[in-house]
């Protein structure tokens, strides 16, 4: 019998345990992944994504050729897929590592029990959180709500487990058996966009695979992290890991990053260091969010909610804040920032997703879908989550009367306006202090500020009162 390796959300051989287990095995192995866009429930992934999944399997597939194996690529229905892969190729072990949303799990149930009713012994292995959403549970035994209970929890849990080296030891592969079945050319499937082809910026930017997230998360741990408390803040320099699309599609372990900081610092973490970690910990958060509420990207997590009085922006509204061209630099400069390399800074994402929900009084929900297609970093668990946590309708989410000021944010963290002028050529010619406030000077066409903001915000913050009074 051989063993089947089912890849999905874990591109990577190193402290892969479901690749570990099975070569550990010895018999010849199978490696799959699947692109399903067709089973219930799944989110078909965005344009940026789909760009990173691309240059992630390429990667993926010539790192495995150089150990002598191969990565099979199917598209379709991943149960069928799946299926036929395993009975094709006399499998009697499958492998995956966990998955946490609710189609997921759904799908992998199910393969599950039909292996068992065929004899084949299926095994899943935790892989891609720190803590199974399962495991984490308040004193009266519930899931969590707020953050900071949670990831003390969390720490309170117990130790976490050591990476695997397992990648080193993949056994020959199946083709000198019985031969490998064959699978999608990854060209077939179109991940790339073409006309237009809006990926230059993105190219420019990422080295997608495990080989770009190592080089990532080294460069971080030796220079950026010491000083990340205040580094995260400024939009300008490199002070944030840039680690997000990595982690999303699997190319580097949460227990990498754990361990290489635990190397580092094996007596006492400091404080800066305490302050990325617990970034890593709202991404569990969102995760166990996710796994206790499956419908996080559609709908309130706090129900009151679904009487708020969206506003209804018009599409030339809409189409300005996703251009980067709402007259606020600090938000255009973020939008375009996404635009253009698929990742926006996490405190311009706050003001930009502020200044879309609260300025223009618009539905989240439209927000989180403009960032799904345009992130490469985009998941099903940190995006709505944090959508939410804007819009007030979240778990532990930032309080209603929050809005962020783009001016005053821009000042404070951007005080030079070296971001600014980075994404804005229009402005770029301004001094310190216009570069902020742009209609006050000449510029080279940058727009009129869409909304006036002491307006807008007063309309904001007069229907959530009125959400409040209901
Ligand atoms: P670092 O500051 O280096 O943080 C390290 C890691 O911690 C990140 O890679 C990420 O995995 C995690 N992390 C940091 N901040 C958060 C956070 N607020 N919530 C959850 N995890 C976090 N992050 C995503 O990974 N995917 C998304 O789809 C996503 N959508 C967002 C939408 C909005 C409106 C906002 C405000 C934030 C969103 N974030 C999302 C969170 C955050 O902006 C990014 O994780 C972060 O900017 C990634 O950059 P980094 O890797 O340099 O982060």
């Amino acid at each position: 019998a051989t063993s089947l390796v089912w890849l999905r959300d874990d591109l990577r051989l190193d402290d892969n345990p479901a690749l570990a287990e099975a070569a550990g095995l010895g018999k010849p192995m199978t490696v799959v992944y699947v692109l399903d866009e067709e089973s219930p429930g799944v989110r078909p992934l965005g344009g940026a994504a789909r760009w990173w999944l691309h240059h992630s399997l390429d990667a993926l597939g010539t790192e495995l050729e150089a150990k002598g194996s191969r990565l099979v690529l199917r598209r379709g229905r991943s149960s069928d897929v799946i299926r036929k892969l395993a009975t094709q190729t006399h499998a009697g072990h499958l492998f995956w590592n966990r998955r946490y949303g609710q189609p997921e799990r759904d799908i992998d149930a199910g393969l599950k029990e039909w292996a068992a009713d065929n004899g084949i012994e299926a095994n899943s292995f935790q892989a891609n959180l720190l803590f199974e959403p399962w495991t984490i549970r308040t004193g009266s035994g519930g899931p969590y709500k707020v953050y900071s209970p949670f990831w003390r929890a969390c720490l309170a849990a117990g130790d976490i487990r050591d990476p695997l080296d397992g990648s080193g030891s993949l056994p020959e592969p199946a083709a000198s058996g019985r031969g490998l079945p064959a699978g999608d050319a990854l060209g077939s499937w179109k991940l790339l966009p073409t006309s237009p082809d809006w990926s230059g910026g993105l190219a420019e930017t990422w080295e997608p695979g495990e080989h770009g997230a190592a080089q990532r998360l080294e460069d971080f741990l030796d220079g950026p992290i010491e000083d990340y408390g205040t580094g995260r803040n400024i939009p300008g320099t490199e002070g944030t890991s840039r680690l997000s699309p990595h982690l999303r599609f699997g190319e580097l372990s949460p227990f990498r990053v754990w361990r290489e900081i635990r190397r580092r610092h094996p007596r006492k973490v400091p404080a800066d260091v305490g302050i990325f970690r617990s970034e890593l910990g709202w991404r569990e958060f969102n995760w166990h969010l996710l796994y206790h509420n499956p419908d996080l990207a559609t709908r309130n997590f706090r129900p009151q909610f679904d009487n708020f009085q969206w506003g209804s922006p018009s599409r030339k509204e809409l189409a300005a804040w996703q251009q980067g061209n709402t007259g606020y630099p600090l938000v255009d400069a973020g939008m375009r920032q996404l635009w253009q390399t698929g990742w926006m800074h996490n405190r311009v994402r706050m003001a930009a997703a502020s200044f879309l929900v609260k300025n223009l009084l618009t539905d989240w929900r439209i927000g989180e879908q403009w960032f799904w297609d345009t992130l490469v970093d985009a998941d099903a668990a940190n995006n709505p989550a944090n959508w939410q946590w804007v819009a007030g309708s979240g778990a532990d989410a930032s309080p209603y009367y929050r809005i962020f000021n783009p001016v005053t944010q821009s000042k404070k963290f951007d005080a030079g306006g070296d971001y600014l002028r980075k994404f804005i050529p229009e402005i770029a010619r301004l001094d310190g202090k216009q570069v902020h406030e742009p209609w006050n000077a000449e510029t080279d066409g940058y727009p009129a500020p869409l909304v006036d903001l002491p307006e807008s915000r007063e309309r904001a913050l007069d229907t959530y009162q009125k959400l409040k009074d209901s």
